[in-house]
């Protein structure tokens, strides 16, 4: 047994004098323009305890001081903002159909963006080509002079729970692939912290955590693309996703809708992907892999067999919604993914369903906020990159 040392007490200190500092660096996030009395009335501490943290935290380039601010009764006081010129957060999504890569500021916002199309390849050569993009994207002009915070991958599949492993893609045919050891091998010298995560869970973090002002408790996304996934994340002063034991929590697109219906690439018949996922509308419709699905029915939207599929995919979204408000209840619902750009046809029966049917076992008649993302292309990458934020912030790793 040992005894307290001061080396321990010391510890302690370092430890105290960082949560603070996490707590103050949230608030400015969240609030952007908060001055230090507001951090100290908020988050509970002493104004002197406030005013070492920040000037820490100033001298650290993290947060910048902008325009005085009138107070209630004491002296004006400094509003305080994220340094946005400073820090890179690297974001990058191994879809299955190609790549996309973002560097981000402390506020999410993309300072560069690039994407590559690709055919569905082997883990290694997709490495490879990432680690290509990634070299690029560090190199660009308005990224390369930034502190890069680390780089977060969003991949299409379930994680195992406690690695960095992919444990299946089935949109890939990759399985328990530690994609992460293998984008090292070829990127050695990229510091800082590296991640990897579901899409839709990356996803809904970023769409959570960069969220100022009115944050909601919990928000859904729903993936929808080659295939459908979905991600919850509960706010709070570190946001949590839910993962399930085997982090299969949100594999929306593997629940059943159709007992004995089509084999689905997981093994399994009648899953959700079997009636509304990209690969299904390709098999429907006769589309190959090498053609974009929105440019190829873009000629066809009048075509009887285009309006049937993609009113029967509606439907099939329209079921999924309102499971997940069933059995989630998130504040708030993200759809994204590229079948959104389907329009209409896909969109009209997904969203009439799930508006009249949401509040039949309550009856009450406010309606979930539902937010449809026109343009998602970037938006599981930019949640990676700000899954690399809160792990700095939250994590047991000291604020460089
Ligand atoms: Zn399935």
């Amino acid at each position: 047994m040992t005894t307290p040392s001061h080396s321990h007490q010391a510890g302690d200190l370092l430890f105290l004098k960082r949560l603070n500092r996490s707590a103050i660096l949230n608030l400015v996030r969240r609030s952007p323009g908060m001055t230090r009395a507001d951090i100290a009335t908020q988050a509970r501490l002493t104004k002197a305890t406030v005013g070492s943290g920040v000037q820490k935290l100033l001298e650290a380039e993290w947060i910048v001081e902008g325009e005085l601010q009138k107070s209630n009764g004491g002296r004006p006081g400094r509003a305080l903002h994220l340094n946005e010129q400073r820090h890179a957060l690297l974001g990058a999504e191994v879809g299955v159909h190609g790549l996309r890569l973002v560097a981000c500021s402390l506020a999410g916002h993309i300072i560069h963006q690039q994407q590559m199309r690709l055919v569905p390849t082997a883990p290694e050569a997709t490495a490879v080509l990432l680690a290509e993009q990634l070299r690029e994207l560090l190199s660009h002009p308005e990224v390369a002079h930034r502190c890069c915070l680390g780089l977060g991958v969003a991949v299409p599949g379930p994680i195992a729970p406690s690695q960095p492993l992919l444990r299946r893609a089935p949109n890939l045919g990759w399985r328990d692939v530690p994609f992460l050891e293998l984008l090292r091998t070829h990127l050695p010298d990229l510091d800082g912290l590296w991640l990897m995560d579901n899409e839709a869970k990356a996803a809904a973090f970023g769409e959570l955590y960069f969220r100022t002002g009115n944050v909601p408790t919990s928000l859904a996304y729903v993936s929808a693309g080659t295939g459908i996934g979905s991600g919850v994340v509960e706010n709070g002063h570190d946001p949590l996703i839910t993962r399930g034991v085997q982090g299969l929590a949100g594999e929306i697109g593997h629940t059943i809708l159709q007992p004995g219906g089509l084999y689905c690439h997981c093994g399994n018949r009648g899953c959700a992907e079997t009636l509304v996922s990209g690969w299904s509308i390709r098999a429907a419709l006769g589309i190959g892999e090498e053609e974009s699905l929105v440019e190829a029915l873009q000629s066809r939207q009048h075509d009887p067999d285009v309006e049937m599929t993609l009113r029967r995919a509606g439907e099939a979204l329209g079921t999924l919604l309102l499971n997940l408000h069933h059995t989630m209840n998130p504040s708030e619902i993200v759809l994204g993914g590229s079948l959104v750009q389907l329009g209409p046809l896909l969109l009209s029966p997904a969203l009439d369903y799930f508006e009249a049917n949401q509040n039949r076992l309550l009856g009450t008649t406010q309606q979930v906020k539902l937010k449809i993302l026109d343009d998602s292309t970037f938006v599981a990458a930019r949640g990676a990159a700000a899954q690399v934020l809160a792990r700095v912030i939250h994590g047991s790793v000291d604020i460089p």
